[in-house]
C-alpha cells in the first residue's frame, strides 16, 4: 500500500478534518485548494460515491458526463458568464475564444434536454453526473471543505408542470436524506437562499460541526431550521406618526460609539427621556453595491443600533450584486454623507437608496445622526421624517431572537457544514434556452427544472469532521477504507498467519488492510491503526501460539481474544 503516516500536524492545516486525512494518508495538497487522492482517500471517496449512484438509480435518475472545460456562450446567454465575478476560471483557446472551467452545468443540461427532447411524452427526466468543478474561491480552506477544484454530484430535473418539480424536489429531498443517513452523517435542514442562481424552493442540507462555515439556527419550540442568510425577521405592528413630537437636532459631542451616545442621551434627558438604550437608535450604514456589468451605486442601510450589520446576511439579500462598505476616499467624493452622522432625513433629497430592517415600521421614532458633524437627531419618525425605499434583511440574527415559524420559541445558533442543496429553479434557464416540450395539442410547454448537488468530495472531510477522536479518524462502517485492519507483532509466524486470516477474510468479502510491515514496533503499527481508523482491527501477535488473536473495535477500548478459527464467523 502506498501509504505514509505523519507523526507530526501539518502546519496548514486548521481543522480536525484536514489534520487527520493529511496526517492518516488519505490526501496530499497539490495545489492551493487542489488535493490529491491517495490510495486510503480514494476508497473512502469511491464509497461515497457508489452510495450516490444507488440513491440516485433508486429515484430514476441516470447519469452522464460533461465535459469541465466549457465555451462561453451558454454562459453568456444565462447571464452566468458576468454573474460569477472572480468566481470561476475562464480561460482562452489558442484561436482566441473563451471557455471556462465550469463551477456548475445548468446551462449545458438544459441544452442537452432542448437537444434531443421535444414532446411532452419525453418528461419528467432526472439527469446527473458526479463531476469535477472548478471555483476559484476567495477563501479556498481546510483542505477538501473548501476546494478550489472540488467533486459534485449535480442532478436536475425537467418536468411539465409547477407539481411534477414540486414532486421531483421531493423525491431529491428523500433520496438525499437516504445518502446522509447512510453515510452516517448528523445533519439539519434548513431553508436557504438561493442566491445567485434564482429559484423559489430551496434547501441546504448541513452536516452538524463546530468548524462548518454556514451559522444556521434552530427554534426552541417548533422544528423551524433555516440558515441565518434566510432568517427572516417578524416586523411588530405599525405604529401612530401622530403620537410623536417634531424631530430636533441636538449638538452630541465626543459620542464616537452608540454606547456613548445613549449615555450622553440619557444625562442630557434628549427628547425629554431618559430611558434611552441602544435599540432605539438608529444605525446607518453607507455601502457600494455593484451590479454585474453596472456602475456601483450608492445604498445606505438602515439597522437598530444594539445590532452589527452580517456582511453574509447583507451579501445574500442583495445577491448577485457584491457589496463593499465606503471608505474614507468614497465619503470624500459625497461630501452630503457626512460620515458617523448619517440620518435617513436627507436620503430621500439626496437620491439615495435607503433599506431598513423590517423592524423599522412607519410610527417607529428614532435617535439617529443629524447629518451634521457632532450632531444627531431624536424623534426621528419612519414615515414621516424619513420613508425607506423598502426592507432588507442585513441585521444580525442573536440567541433569543423570536421564532419566525411558531411565534412562540425563540431562536438559537448552530453551526453546519453545506454538504447537499436542493432547489427548484422553475423556468428561468428553460427560458433563457428556450426549452419547451410540444403538449398534446401541438402547444408548446415551457419546462421547469430543480437542481439538487452534493458536495461529494467535501462529504469525505464532513464524515471526518463527525467520526473521530484525539486517536484518529473513526469511520462509519458504510464508507471506511476497509472493513478489518490485520495488524500482525512480534516476530515468529504471525506476519504468515495474518495474510492467511487477510485471504479468507477477503474470499468472503471483507475488505481487509494488513500491516506487515518488518522492523516497526508492534506500539506505532497501533498508533497507525487508530489514526486510519478502520472499523474493526485484529491483533495477530503473542498469543496466536495458544491459537487466538485480539479482536478491537475502533472507539472503543474493549479487547476481546477469539480464536483464529471462529474470527471470520465472528466479524
Ligand atoms: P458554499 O455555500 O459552501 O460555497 P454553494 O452554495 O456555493 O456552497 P452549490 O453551488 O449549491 O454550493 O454546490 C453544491 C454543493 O457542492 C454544496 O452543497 C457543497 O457541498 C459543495 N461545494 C460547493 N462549493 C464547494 C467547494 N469550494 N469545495 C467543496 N465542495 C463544495
Ligand atoms: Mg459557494
Amino acid at each position: 500500500m502506498f501509504l505514509r503516516t505523519l507523526r507530526e500536524d501539518p502546519a496548514e492545516a486548521e481543522v480536525p478534518s484536514h489534520r487527520l486525512l493529511v496526517r492518516a494518508g488519505y490526501i496530499r495538497r497539490a495545489a492551493p485548494g487542489g488535493y490529491t487522492w491517495l490510495p486510503l482517500g480514494k476508497r473512502v471517496l469511491d464509497k461515497i460515491v457508489a452510495i450516490v449512484h444507488e440513491e440516485m438509480a433508486a429515484i430514476g435518475g441516470q447519469e452522464v458526463h460533461f465535459p469541465a472545460l466549457l465555451p462561453r456562450e451558454p454562459y453568456e446567454t444565462s447571464g452566468r458568464w458576468t454573474e460569477y465575478g472572480n468566481d470561476i476560471f475562464r480561460l482562452r483557446d489558442r484561436r482566441g475564444a473563451d471557455f471556462l472551467l465550469a463551477p456548475t452545468h445548468e446551462e449545458l443540461f438544459t441544452l442537452l434536454v432542448k437537444d434531443l427532447y421535444s414532446s411532452y411524452k419525453d418528461f419528467p427526466v432526472i439527469l446527473y453526473q458526479i463531476q469535477t468543478k472548478f471555483r476559484d474561491e476567495a477563501r479556498p480552506r481546510a483542505g477538501l471543505l473548501r476546494g478550489r477544484e472540488f467533486l459534485m454530484k449535480d442532478a436536475y430535473s425537467f418536468d411539465l408542470s409547477d407539481d411534477g418539480l414540486v414532486e421531483s424536489y421531493r423525491m431529491h429531498r428523500d433520496a438525499y436524506a437516504r445518502i446522509f443517513d447512510r453515510l452516517g452523517l448528523s445533519y439539519t435542514i434548513v431553508s436557504a437562499m438561493s442566491g445567485a442562481m434564482g429559484g423559489s424552493a430551496s434547501e441546504e442540507f448541513l452536516a452538524e460541526a463546530e468548524v462548518g462555515e454556514d451559522t444556521y439556527v434552530g427554534c426552541t419550540a417548533c422544528d423551524y431550521a433555516a440558515n441565518t442568510e434566510a432568517v427572516t425577521t417578524p416586523a411588530p405592528p405599525a405604529g401612530d406618526i401622530s403620537a410623536w413630537p417634531a424631530m430636533t437636532a441636538h449638538d452630541t459631542p465626543d459620542t464616537p460609539t452608540i454606547e456613548t451616545l445613549v449615555d450622553l442621551a440619557n444625562a442630557e434627558k434628549l427628547g425629554g427621556r431618559a430611558d434611552w438604550t441602544a435599540a432605539d437608535t438608529l444605525k446607518n450604514v453607507v455601502l457600494k453595491v455593484t451590479r454585474p456589468a453596472a456602475d456601483p451605486e450608492v445604498l445606505v442601510v438602515g439597522v437598530p443600533g444594539d445590532r452589527e450589520v452580517d456582511m453574509k446576511r447583507l451579501e445574500a439579500a442583495l445577491s448577485p450584486a457584491t457589496v463593499s462598505l465606503f471608505e474614507a476616499e468614497d465619503f470624500a467624493k459625497h461630501p452630503d454623507l457626512v460620515r458617523g452622522y448619517i440620518g435617513p432625513q436627507v436620503l430621500g433629497s439626496l437620491k439615495i437608496r435607503y433599506l431598513v430592517d423590517p423592524r423599522i415600521v412607519p410610527g417607529t421614532a428614532w435617535l439617529t445622526g443629524a447629518n451634521e458633524p457632532g450632531r444627531h437627531a431624536v424623534n426621528v419618525v419612519c414615515g414621516r421624517d424619513f420613508v425607506p425605499d423598502g426592507t432588507i434583511e442585513a441585521a444580525e440574527v442573536r440567541p433569543g431572537d423570536p421564532c419566525p415559524a411558531c411565534g412562540d420559541g425563540s431562536l438559537t445558533m448552530r453551526r453546519g457544514i453545506e454538504i447537499g442543496h436542493i432547489f427548484q429553479l422553475g423556468r428561468r434557464y428553460a427560458e433563457a434556452f428556450g426549452l419547451d416540450a410540444l403538449g398534446p395539442d401541438a402547444t408548446p410547454i415551457r419546462v421547469t427544472m430543480g437542481s439538487y448537488g452534493v458536495g461529494v468530495s467535501r462529504l469525505v472531510a464532513a464524515i471526518a469532521e463527525q467520526h473521530h477522536d484525539e486517536r484518529g479518524l473513526a469511520w462509519p462502517a458504510a464508507v471506511a477504507p476497509a472493513d478489518v485492519h490485520i495488524v500482525a507483532t512480534g516476530k515468529g509466524d504471525q506476519v504468515d498467519a495474518a495474510m492467511k486470516l487477510g485471504e479468507e477474510l477477503s474470499a468472503r468479502g471483507v475488505d481487509v488492510i494488513v500491516d506487515d510491515r518488518a522492523g516497526i514496533s508492534a506500539g506505532v503499527k497501533f498508533t497507525d491503526a487508530e489514526l486510519i481508523g478502520v472499523p474493526t482491527t485484529i491483533v495477530v501477535g503473542r498469543r496466536l501460539a495458544e491459537g487466538y488473536v485480539e479482536l478491537r473495535r475502533r472507539g472503543s477500548d474493549t479487547r476481546e481474544d477469539v480464536p483464529v478459527g471462529q474470527i471470520s464467523a465472528k466479524l
